[in-house]
């Protein structure tokens, strides 16, 4: 209920700033929304890319879990992972939810999309359209800069979304045309992730991968990304 309340919020406050972009349109708005979709996207693989690595807190059986041999259907799996997600904040299932994608990348597919975007909305990209629209209704922003801020909430607030369809046959029209038109990534573009988990973070389209690839060999070089991150410590 909180998080359909939130998601109606957002929309309204996206609609309030395309009212006010659209009263102030010219040219650079086309600029704008496709450096707004370019962040979204660099957005999905710098998150993408800290919670593949950051390490899960030991001690509390997210090993167990992780490398359970037996079936995930069982009561035996199932009262273990309740208990040991008891103890997790949502931060820190989100750190396991990233890693356990990789074993179980199909589990992403089959969430519903209020799961996959609603922490999404409720901690990041509603305070900032939030602010968004105080900045809009405040100062005389362009409608350049304002496009900038619309398309990279939506590319935001859908990023777990797209990633989840990447990982299911069955996607609506609109995520199959916007492949077509490559604003949004096609699997074949996301299998060297899983293959390698040392490239292409960003699952939105995929612009922004060749500069997170640098940035990615560059925080390993520098042993700022620990490989150990990967995977909750035995
Ligand atoms: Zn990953
Ligand atoms: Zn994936």
């Amino acid at each position: 209920m909180k998080i359909r309340l939130a998601l109606i919020l957002l929309a309204v406050l996206l609609a309030v700033d395309l009212g006010v972009m659209v009263a102030r349109a010219d040219w650079w708005i086309v600029p704008g929304a496709l450096l707004g979709w370019y962040l979204a996207d660099m957005m999905s693989g710098a998150v993408h890319m800290y919670m593949d690595y950051k390490p899960c807190r030991e001690g509390i059986g997210l090993d167990t879990l992780y490398f359970y041999e037996g079936s995930r259907e069982s009561d035996h799996y199932i009262k273990l992972r309740d208990a040991t997600f008891a103890q997790l904040g949502p931060f820190e299932r989100l750190v396991f939810d990233f890693k356990n994608h990789h074993p179980r990348p199909d589990a992403l597919g089959r969430r519903n999309i209020v799961r996959l975007i609603g922490s999404t909305v409720l901690f990041a990209t509603l305070p900032f359209t939030a602010l968004l629209t105080l900045v809009c209704l405040l100062l005389p922003l362009p409608a350049g800069v304002i496009a900038v801020g619309i398309t990279f909430a939506i590319g935001t607030t859908f990023a777990q979304y797209f990633h989840g369809a990447l990982h299911r046959q069955d996607v609506p029209w609109i995520v199959r045309a916007l492949r077509a038109t490559r604003l949004v990534m096609r699997p074949s573009d996301h299998a060297h992730h899983h293959a390698t988990l040392t490239c292409d973070f960003s699952t939105n389209n995929g612009w922004s991968n060749p500069l997170l690839n640098r940035v990615f060999a560059w925080l390993q070089r520098s042993g700022r990304l620990p490989p150990e991150g990967l995977e909750p410590a035995r």
